[in-house]
């Protein structure tokens, strides 16, 4: 490893649908990959997180994927191949993706540590020393599982684990499962464990709101509102999807007829052989499934001092990507961006204006 730091303009960090968008948009502003842009992605192959997705969640079974700018999905797999799962079909679009537009990607290189100096960040990674004017950071949650603390936590006997290790409902067969959550995974994981367990129990802090009838696109909006709203005033953003409900689809129509839709308060308690809730009732488990979410990745960050008091980020620009703390780091994925198409804005808006911040270009990105 060499001392002395790669000098470029612009680091992208993280090469899911966040990063490659915002590597798309540099690259149409007319910066030059590999001496103006690079971008640094810790996974082995292309894909973001979806490469490391459980087996069952297909085509079918996710919300929906909105095509990366320049390239469509349909190119790469017919849509109507719903079967094929999320976690071979989205690396192959991402793969050939990178190709068409011959996206400057390194891989496998981990960013350990953003720092500032003077009027360049450096950037210290599991491979070379990088020197920057700026970063777009698109790093994602896949990494920051996140799980609630109950009392007892350490000491329960039986298996927890995260929907980040969740792989297939047959290593649940005739087990006792208590699933933590009131997500889409966590319904996913009860339909699918529910049918070989023994029992399953599903808990959650606040009733879930389930809502008939398709998320319309104003819904959507309004969402996205809320969460940009947050991070705007520098609030920890929250999930879009824990703001937008669950529709009722035919499969939790059909979870409902099997009887297994039963929410339970949540715990208060964890034992060595189970649960136990404020009024003392008990049940023994063998498993905690916890499908409690995900934080931002953003450890590697922490020399930037981007968070206020709160651990939040005030955010601002067009689609409150920049740090207002640091105008030169954008946050792509991150808060309101944090979906296929909210990640594929953000990384337009984030290019063009640390473009023009920078001043590399003078044309503006769609
Ligand atoms: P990711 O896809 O996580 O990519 C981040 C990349 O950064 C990864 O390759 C990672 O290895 C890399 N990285 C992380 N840290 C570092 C580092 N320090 N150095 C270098 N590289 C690093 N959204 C939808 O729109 N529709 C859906 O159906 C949907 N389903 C989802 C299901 C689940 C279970 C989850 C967790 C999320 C889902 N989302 C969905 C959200 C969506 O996947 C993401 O918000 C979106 O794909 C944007 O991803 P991203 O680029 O921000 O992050």
């Amino acid at each position: 490893m060499s001392n002395l730091a790669y000098k470029i303009d612009i680091l992208v960090i993280g090469g899911g649908q966040a990063g490659l968008s915002a590597a798309y948009h540099l690259h149409r502003l007319g910066l030059k990959g590999g001496k103006e842009f690079l971008l640094l992605d810790k996974s082995p192959e292309p894909g973001g997180a979806w490469q490391f997705r459980w087996p069952s969640l297909t085509m079918k079974t996710i919300n929906r994927l909105h095509d990366l700018p320049g390239m469509r999905f349909a190119e790469v797999l017919d849509p109507g191949q719903t079967e094929v799962r999320a976690a071979e079909a989205v690396p192959a679009y991402f793969r050939a993706y990178e190709q068409r537009f011959q996206l400057p990607v390194y891989r496998p290189v981990t960013v350990r540590l953003v720092c500032g100096r003077g009027e360049r960040l450096r950037i210290e990674t599991d491979h070379e020393t990088f020197s920057a004017r700026g970063i777009i950071n698109a790093t994602g949650t896949w990494d920051a599982p996140q799980i609630p603390y109950y009392p007892g936590r350490e000491l329960f006997q039986g298996r927890q684990m995260h929907t980040h290790d969740y792989q297939r409902p047959e290593e649940f067969a005739g087990k006792r499962v208590v699933i933590v959550g009131a997500g889409i995974s966590a319904l996913q994981f009860l339909d699918e464990i529910s049918r070989v367990a023994a029992r399953t129990i599903w808990v959650t802090r606040r009733p879930p709101e389930f809502h008939e009838g398709d998320f319309t696109a104003e819904d959507g909006r309004a969402a996205v509102a809320r969460v940009e709203e947050r991070v705007r005033q520098g609030l920890i953003p929250g999930s879009v999807v824990s703001v937008t409900g669950i529709p009722i689809t035919p499969a939790i129509r059909a979870m409902q007829d099997r009887g297994v839709l039963n929410r339970q308060p949540m715990f208060s308690e964890i034992t060595p052989t189970g649960i136990r809730w404020p009024d003392g009732r008990e049940e023994a488990v063998d498993v905690i499934l916890w499908a409690t979410g995900f934080r931002s990745a953003l450890d590697h960050l922490a020399p930037l001092q981007l968070r206020e008091e709160n651990g939040g980020i005030v955010m601002t620009g067009r689609l409150a990507t920049q740090a207002a703390r640091d105008p030169r780091v954008h946050l792509v994925g991150y808060g309101p961006s944090a979906s296929t198409i909210g990640a594929n804005r953000a990384g337009g808006a984030a290019a063009g204006e640390l473009v023009q911040f920078l001043g590399l270009a003078s044309s503006t990105s769609e």
